[in-house]
């Protein structure tokens, strides 16, 4: 593997490559760059005036990978008595979390309040009882639907409502003691769609304004996560996107406008690198099948909703076109398809690239097969 691929920053395929050569880590494994977690958190959100990074646990809620976002001075956004434990447990301050998930099951909500976390998104009536019941005056944004097209994961007909129900849930909030700071929305994770953000940003404005005249002044706009990044095509840049955003804000929201930012792909995702083993090969009718350690199931979940990662293998062989199945025996575990690769052997590494978000946490141990380590580099 000595030739470095594309899409891979050098300094961060030496150091994979010198971890591999010197550890007898049995794969599969998931390596984390700690330099490129570093390098996108003082990134992101630099071009856009006055705010704040809230981390996106879920993305991949690694205790270290935690610990290390902490040590950066950034925030978290969580949605699970999960995701808050694993926060409590190395001693993130309450201010420093929020919770935009807009269904908040009882025990979470219970349990975020008793920690002292005091920002919630919401975006239904009945959300607003729950806030009112179980967290009386705590600080409140909603949810506004906003265009998903363009995004890998699209995420809008989940959560969201539009422009005149969430000034109605705005007013709704006030009314039972609520205190409504703001406005959330998210574009769709993996967002390649530029517009998208400024359709967004004029949606609630709208929203802002509305509140306004009817007695509510607002302070928060989140703009929450969606920014892309780099699998195997290039897509738009954060700081190009962070420029229009933030041009878009500046021109149309009051000066002192704070702005949330929740970015969970952007932060881990390029600093991963999937280490697997080529376990199997066969010709199955004209195709060629790779069989690795880990798949579908153990930590490649996104494969199957459209995400294409770029692979390398230690070999100088032929290249031929490989369909890419995972170790289970469920037909669903297959994890790509007309992969150009060389041919490995039996035995050998197959690295997978761009790998750090969405991949261990939503791994399972279905079929036996464990959820695999994660090492920081
Ligand atoms: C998942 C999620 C994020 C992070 O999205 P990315 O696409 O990973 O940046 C941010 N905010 C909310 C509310 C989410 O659900």
């Amino acid at each position: 593997m000595n030739i470095t691929p594309d899409f891979i920053d050098e300094k961060t395929w030496n150091k994979v490559l010198n971890y591999i050569a010197l550890s007898d880590e049995e794969s599969p494994y998931l390596l984390i760059d700690r330099d490129v977690v570093r390098e996108k958190v003082s990134l992101i959100g630099k071009g856009i005036r006055n705010s704040k990074l809230f981390y996106a646990v879920k993305a991949n809620p690694d205790k270290e990978v935690l610990k290390l976002v902490n040590s950066l001075g950034a925030g978290f956004e969580i949605a699970s008595e999960g995701e808050l434990q694993i926060l409590a447990s190395i001693g993130v301050e309450p201010e420093r979390i929020i919770t935009s998930n807009p269904m908040k099951t009882f025990k979470f909500l219970g349990q975020a309040v008793e920690y002292g976390v005091n920002y919630f998104a919401y975006d239904s009536m009945a959300e607003v009882e729950k806030l009112a019941r179980h967290a009386p005056g705590s600080n409140v944004y909603v949810r506004l639907s906003v265009p998903n097209e363009g995004s890998e994961w699209p995420l809008s007909k989940k959560f969201g409502v539009e422009m005149e129900e969430a000034t109605e849930l705005l007013l709704q909030a006030k009314d039972k003691g609520l205190n409504p700071v703001g406005i959330t929305f998210h574009v769709g994770s993996q967002c390649n769609n530029v517009y998208n953000w400024n359709t967004a940003v004029d949606k609630a404005l709208d929203v802002w304004e509305s509140a306004e005249q009817r007695g509510i002044k607002l302070k928060v706009l989140n703009i929450g996560g969606g920014y892309p990044i780099c699998y195997t095509k290039s897509v738009v840049d954060i700081a190009s996107i962070e420029e229009k955003v933030n041009k878009a804000i500046s021109r149309k929201f009051p000066e002192d406008v704070e702005v949330f930012l929740e970015p969970g792909r952007a932060v881990i995702g390029d600093a991963g690198i999937f280490v697997s083993t080529v376990i199997g090969k066969a010709r199955r009718g004209d195709e060629n099948w790779l069989y690795i350690d880990v798949g579908v199931f153990n930590g490649l979940m996104e494969s199957i909703g459209g995400i294409k990662y770029a692979y390398a293998v230690g070999s100088r062989s032929e290249v031929k076109t490989w369909t890419l199945s995972g170790p289970s025996c469920d037909s669903f575990d297959v994890v790509d398809r007309k992969v150009e690769l060389p041919e490995p052997e039996v035995g050998n590494r197959l690295l997978i690239l761009s790998s750090g978000a969405y991949t261990i946490s939503y791994a399972s141990e279905f079929n036996g097969f464990s959820i695999p380590k994660t090492i920081l580099l």
